[in-house]
């Protein structure tokens, strides 16, 4: 019988958090034959409702769960993860400047990286979803000095699916059949999904569609701001594909991309792309054997080029403004 794997989800009384539980544990996040104990770590108002959202995952009799835990302090809700999915953060509110919103969340990703570094397990594998994720994991990962700076990731596979998926119904082709989409940067309103190495069924994504006014005008802003139509078509943010993308993003970088197609993750750049190295952004990357790799030598075209800067040139003032606070 396998150990099972200890998987720390933050924010676990959130919404995105009820529709990742159910799924981590039934299998879909490490594989059907994985059995997961579950930390679960919320601040202390939310940890009554964390035990809600416990007793349901008990009432499931998921054969593969072999524990749940819960925890109000990071310390111990690290300790021996192998798995860690940080997805409670501090919302943006009304009228916060960016400078308050990356203070607060300083607060949260300091004490979270000190924690992991203290006492997660030696294979740790931390995606943060939390927003603005790619500076939190860069907060995060800039105070666990003694894990490997690989094992921080940041998701962009939500924007990575829904260019999928805008991509296939603009074509006409499954989903299935879409491969080597790019998401590029922040995830932000600047990220740059990229069609330009994308295949649909073999054949080279950008001229299939064969037009730069779609791309420019509809594909990637609809990408980019997809979030915010789901606010305002459903009244709430989008929660059970944010959680799904999270799935996958741990599901690809655990059991591998397959052959002939690669996805999209926040990473720490080693100056690829010459997006300045230490940058947690997103690239194309491959994975084999529980560790990422950034495809490398993809033309960058024009139109690329200037979109990949733009997004890299937001992360690099983020990065800057969290110095300035002295939070990295
Ligand atoms: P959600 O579960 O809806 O969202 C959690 C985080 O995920 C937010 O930062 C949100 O950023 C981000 N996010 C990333 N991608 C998406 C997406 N596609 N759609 C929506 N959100 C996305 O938030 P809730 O408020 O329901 O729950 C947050 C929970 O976290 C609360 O229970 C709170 O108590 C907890 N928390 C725990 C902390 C801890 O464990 N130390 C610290 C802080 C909070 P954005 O909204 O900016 O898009």
């Amino acid at each position: 019988t396998r150990t099972p794997v200890n998987v720390t989800v933050t924010g676990a009384a959130g919404q995105i958090g009820y529709a990742l539980l159910f799924r981590i544990a039934s299998g879909h996040l490490l594989g059907p034959d994985v059995p997961v104990k579950l930390r679960l770590l919320e601040i202390p108002q939310a940890v009554k409702a964390a035990e809600g959202t416990a007793m349901e995952l008990d009432d499931c009799a998921f054969p593969l769960l072999k524990g749940i835990d819960i925890f109000d302090n990071p310390a111990d809700g690290f300790a021996g993860a192998n798995i860690a999915l940080l997805v409670g953060a501090r919302p943006r509110t009304a009228g916060m400047e960016r400078g308050d919103l990356l203070s607060a969340n300083g607060g949260i990703f300091k004490p979270q990286g000190e924690a992991i570094n203290a006492g997660a397990a030696d294979d740790i594998k931390v995606l943060v979803v939390g927003n603005p994720a790619n500076t939190n994991a860069l907060i995060a990962q800039q105070h666990a000095p003694d894990v490997p700076a690989e094992r921080f990731t940041a998701m962009t596979r939500l924007d990575h699916n829904r260019a999928i998926s805008q991509l296939a119904q603009k074509t006409g082709a499954a989903v299935g059949d879409i491969a080597k989409l790019t998401i590029w940067g922040n995830h932000s309103a600047t990220q740059y999904p990229d069609i330009f190495h994308a295949e649909i069924a073999g054949k080279n994504a950008a001229e299939t569609v064969n037009d730069e006014a779609w791309l420019a005008d509809t594909f990637i802003p609809t990408v980019a701001k997809r979030g915010a139509a789901i606010i305002e078509a459903r009244g709430a943010s989008s929660a059970a594909s944010a959680a799904n993308a999270a799935i996958d993003h741990v599901h690809t970088w655990v059991n591998g991309t397959a052959a002939g197609d690669w996805t999209s993750m926040g990473v720490v750049s080693d100056g690829s792309y010459d997006v300045p190295a230490g940058l947690i952004s997103s690239f194309p990357v491959t994975c084999k054997d529980g560790k990422w790799e950034i495809v490398q030598g993809l033309a960058v075209n024009e139109f690329s080029r200037g979109r990949i800067d733009a997004s890299v040139r937001e992360l690099a003032e983020e990065r800057d403004a969290v110095r300035e606070l002295g939070l990295i």
